[in-house]
């Protein structure tokens, strides 16, 4: 059996799903489609997704989502009649959500009805079963999956029976809807893979697969015929957006191959994810920007047992999880999403350091990115050199520097306004 999850620009329109459905349908192996909300059916157009996410902090405001909210309800309308469908109750439907989203029923349900919408019409427009994330799918507070999960996807999931399911959302345990972050679809088709054991778990997209490096910097990037899923973990932390980072968690044991596919031009052959690749050194590079950076000195700081969990501790409290980190004899420096924390709490949070710890230095600045070099056998090829100088050649300089924690990677701290120009020059270099 095989498992096919659709992104947003694959249901975006009609047109798109019907796409879906002859994919679907081209193959008798696929029984089981996790469908996202429409997504951009432009560059000028804005995803479901947003707009829910913006219908929510209206609310927030103390305002109605009224009119953000008919935009979703006019693209839900047009893609059903156009599919033909009127078996839903969609104006009904809508209507309840609306009014759910203004009496503050919070971001999480009001994000997940993008999807639980579009796999309604799409299981009607298919003729198969609509199951609801929420039923089945059970997540824990730190965004696991809970293993819950299984039990009620095996009790539901019958032989023989195909099935659309939303993906992006579940239940929290004690039944409030939760959504996974964003591009969370990939997670639940992962989920669902791994609960049939399917053969094969396909991820449709609006690119034929996963590039060396973004094509929007680097027109002749190649796809990538095939990936570890140690690989693809590392590249999608780094920046490469077509699969979710922790999509891979749930099949990682189950060894289950996953194939990232082009809804476009379904003849494209994609990129093979697969529990171990034959093979070694550079498979792709790509940069994360959007990061802070905080340093701090304290001489003898290591002297007392159980400092850099006592500050880290500290940074939680801010609501800080440094993502990378560099340790010398008195300094730390540790880099988080510069997201997670306002300038306010982060100058707050660097005066309660500096008290608490009796620091001689903290600094907090912005503006970094972080390159990573991809690929399984990293330390044992030369790619770190030749990133390092072509890097240096075309001075780009590094503020951080992380080789041999990983095999599949070197990540290169760098400033953000030098991403693009740092990931030509490494691809250049490497392939
Ligand atoms: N619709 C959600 C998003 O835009 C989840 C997904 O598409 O996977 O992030």
């Amino acid at each position: 059996m095989i498992v096919s999850k659709f992104g947003g620009s694959s249901v975006s329109d009609a047109d798109q799903i019907r796409k879906v459905k002859a994919i679907l349908e081209s193959d008798e192996r696929r029984m089981i489609a996790i469908v996202s909300a429409p997504g951009k059916r432009n560059s000028e157009d804005q995803k479901i997704t947003d707009l829910l996410y913006k219908c929510n902090s209206l609310v927030q405001k103390g305002l109605t989502c009224r009119p953000v909210f008919n935009e979703i309800s006019k693209r839900f309308v047009q893609i059903a009649q156009k599919l033909k469908i009127d078996d839903v109750k969609l104006s009904e439907r809508l209507d309840d959500i609306r009014c759910n989203i203004d009496a503050g029923r919070g971001a999480d349900y009001t994000a997940s009805r993008g999807e639980y919408l579009s796999a309604l019409i799409i299981s009607e427009f298919l003729g198969w079963e609509f199951i609801d994330a929420e039923s089945v799918i059970v997540i824990n507070s730190d965004s696991t999956v809970n293993d819950e999960t299984y039990k009620r996807l095996a009790a539901k999931l019958e032989k023989g029976k195909r099935y659309v399911i939303p993906g992006f959302y579940g239940e929290t345990e004690q039944g409030v809807v939760k959504t996974f972050t964003r591009g969370g679809s990939d997670i639940t088709g992962s989920i669902v893979a791994r609960a049939v054991n399917a053969e094969l778990y396909e991820n449709w997209t609006d690119v034929s697969g996963i590039y060396r490096a973004d094509p929007r910097i680097v027109k002749e990037a190649e796809v990538i015929p095939e990936l570890s899923y140690k690989e693809v973990r590392e590249l999608s932390d780094v920046g490469a957006t077509v699969f979710h980072e922790e999509a891979i968690a749930p099949i990682y044991s189950s060894g289950i191959p996953i194939v990232v596919k082009n809804t476009n031009r379904p003849e494209d052959p994609g990129t093979r994810i697969v529990p171990e690749s034959n093979d070694f050194g550079a498979t792709g590079v790509s940069a994360r920007g959007g990061l802070s950076r905080i340093r701090l000195r304290k001489l003898m700081l290591f002297k007392k047992y159980g400092v850099r969990h006592a500050l880290l501790t500290m940074l939680h409290v801010f609501g800080i999880r440094p993502c990378y980190s560099l340790f010398g004899i008195d300094s730390i420096v540790w880099f988080f999403d510069s997201k997670m924390a306002s300038d306010s709490v982060c100058q707050a949070m660097c005066e309660r350091l500096r008290k608490e710890f009796g620091l001689d230095s903290i600094e907090v600045d912005h503006g970094y990115s972080i390159l990573g070099v991809v690929g399984d056998g990293m330390n044992d090829s030369d790619a770190y050199l030749k990133a390092t100088e072509a890097l240096k050649e075309n001075s780009i300089k590094t503020v951080f520097v992380n080789y041999g924690s990983s095999d599949t990677s070197v990540l290169f701290g760098i400033k953000e306004e030098q991403s693009a120009e740092a990931v030509k020059a490494v691809y250049d270099s490497l392939f």
